[in-house]
C-alpha cells in the first residue's frame, strides 16, 4: 500500500487526502469508502463539540438552504395535517437565512416570514429542525404558553432535549 494519508480538519470536518503523484485513482477512491464510518465518527464529534464559530453569510446560506430543503417539507407536512384548519400552513412561511446577532430564529407575523441564524450551518442538523419547528409553532401561537408547548409537542415530539442543548449554545430563542 502507498502512503495514503487521510485527515478530517476542523471546524468543519474537511476531509483532505495526501497521497504520492500519480496514485490510482481507485486506489483514492477506496481509500475513501474504506474511512466513511470513520470520517462520520469525527464529523459528529466535531459538531457536538459545538464551538460556536462565526461562518461567513456567503458560505453558510448554500449550507443551510440545502438542509432546510431536506427538513422543511416533513416538518410541514405534519403541520398541514395536524392544523388542516391553520391557513398559515397551507401557505407556507418564506424561509430567510441571515446572520442575526442576538436569536436562533424568529417568525414574523406580519410578513409571514421564519428568519433563521446563518449560524445553524456550523451546528449539527438537528438545531435547524428544532429552530425551524419552534418558529412553525408560532404560526399557532405567539409567545410561549401552553398552546405553544401544545403546537410544538405535535409537529417535533422530541424536542426538549435539543433546546435544552441550543440553550448551552448561548443565542436565545423567540
Ligand atoms: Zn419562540
Amino acid at each position: 500500500m502507498r502512503n495514503l494519508n487521510l485527515r478530517i480538519l476542523p471546524p468543519d470536518g474537511r476531509v483532505v487526502l495526501s497521497c504520492p503523484p500519480g496514485t490510482p485513482e481507485a486506489q483514492v477512491a477506496e481509500m475513501i469508502e474504506g474511512h466513511l464510518a470513520l470520517i462520520k465518527r469525527a464529523r459528529d464529534r466535531l459538531q457536538e463539540a459545538g464551538r460556536r464559530e462565526f461562518i461567513p453569510l456567503d458560505q453558510a446560506r448554500p449550507v443551510l438552504a440545502e438542509l432546510l430543503e431536506s427538513i422543511a417539507p416533513a416538518l410541514l407536512t405534519r403541520c398541514r395535517e395536524t392544523f388542516p384548519k391553520q391557513k398559515g400552513y397551507r401557505q407556507a412561511p418564506r424561509l430567510r437565512i441571515k446572520q442575526m446577532s442576538s436569536l436562533w430564529g424568529s417568525y414574523s407575523r406580519t410578513s409571514h416570514a421564519i428568519s433563521l441564524n446563518s449560524e445553524l450551518a456550523g451546528l449539527a442538523p438537528r438545531y435547524s429542525e428544532y429552530v425551524l419547528a419552534h418558529e412553525l409553532a408560532h404560526v399557532m401561537a405567539s409567545g410561549h404558553g401552553a398552546p405553544f408547548h401544545a403546537a410544538l409537542d405535535k409537529i417535533l415530539p422530541l424536542w426538549r432535549p435539543v433546546e435544552n442543548d441550543l440553550r448551552h449554545k448561548r443565542l436565545p430563542l423567540r
